[in-house]
């Protein structure tokens, strides 16, 4: 059986995890959340010692880590050799060395495969950065969110304060720019909307807003795609 694939792109920030998680929910999708592989790399790196930008090392460390994507109760966890990291992968400092990591062509050659084959499995929502440009160029549906860095940067603040992650306000800032900036220009699957994704500006939108706007885009292609 063919499965439906909605892919969701954008900016760190833009709401996408959140929102992609809810709309999976709604349509009984599984939620592909991909950035967190890049982190469970990044998290390694860290771990082992290594730097995050270096290649050689990164790479040597590749053929050792068995990287699963698992769904207990609906929700997706990561497991590296193994071991659960999850909960340990949503600091500021992972998410810096996931981004380092991410701009090696070996590590997204690595984790390629894994997001390609979860999706020709299961109807899948994916979140990333080049899931409708690389991982699945014919996604049924693209979605390129985004909203102004200000906003991304108070949203990301405020979700690691619940977390009890201690970040200020400026630092959170000042390392999306960067990591915005490296993800744009990289050489490798940069961040770029696919020329047929559907941008949707989440800028002073609350959630619910958002995730209606998301939902009808979703529902006219889905009726158009069992019409034709
Ligand atoms: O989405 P999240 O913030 O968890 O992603 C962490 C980092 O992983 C991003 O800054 C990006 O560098 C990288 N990433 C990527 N491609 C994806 C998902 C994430 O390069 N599909």
């Amino acid at each position: 059986m063919k499965t439906v694939s909605i892919a969701i792109d954008g900016p760190s920030g833009a709401g996408k995890s959140s929102l992609a998680k809810a709309l999976a929910r709604e349509l009984g999708f599984i939620y592909v959340d991909t950035g967190a592989l890049y982190r469970s790399v990044g998290y390694q790196v860290l771990k082992r010692g290594g730097d995050q930008s270096d290649s050689a090392f990164v790479k040597k460390l590749l053929p050792n880590l068995k990287v699963e994507l698992k769904y207990i109760d609906g929700n997706q966890r990561v497991f590296v050799n193994n071991q659960d990291v999850s909960d340990m992968i949503r600091t500021p400092e992972v998410s810096m060395a996931a981004s380092a990591v991410s701009a090696i062509p070996a590590v997204r050659e690595f984790l390629f495969d894994l997001q390609r084959e979860t999706a020709k499995k299961n109807n899948v929502v994916m979140d990333g950065r080049d899931i409708g440009t690389v991982v699945l160029p014919d996604a049924d549906i693209k979605i390129f969110l985004t909203a102004s860095p200000e906003e991304r940067a108070r949203r990301r603040f405020r979700e690691l304060k619940e977390k009890g992650i201690e970040a200020s306000f400026e630092d959170v800032l000042t390392d999306m720019i960067k990591r915005d900036y490296d993800d744009a220009n990289r050489q490798t699957a940069p961040l770029r909307k696919a020329e047929d994704a559907i941008t949707v500006d989440t800028t002073g939108n609350t959630f619910e807003q958002s995730l209606e706007i998301i939902k009808q885009i979703v529902q006219e292609r889905l009726n158009e795609r069992s019409g034709s």
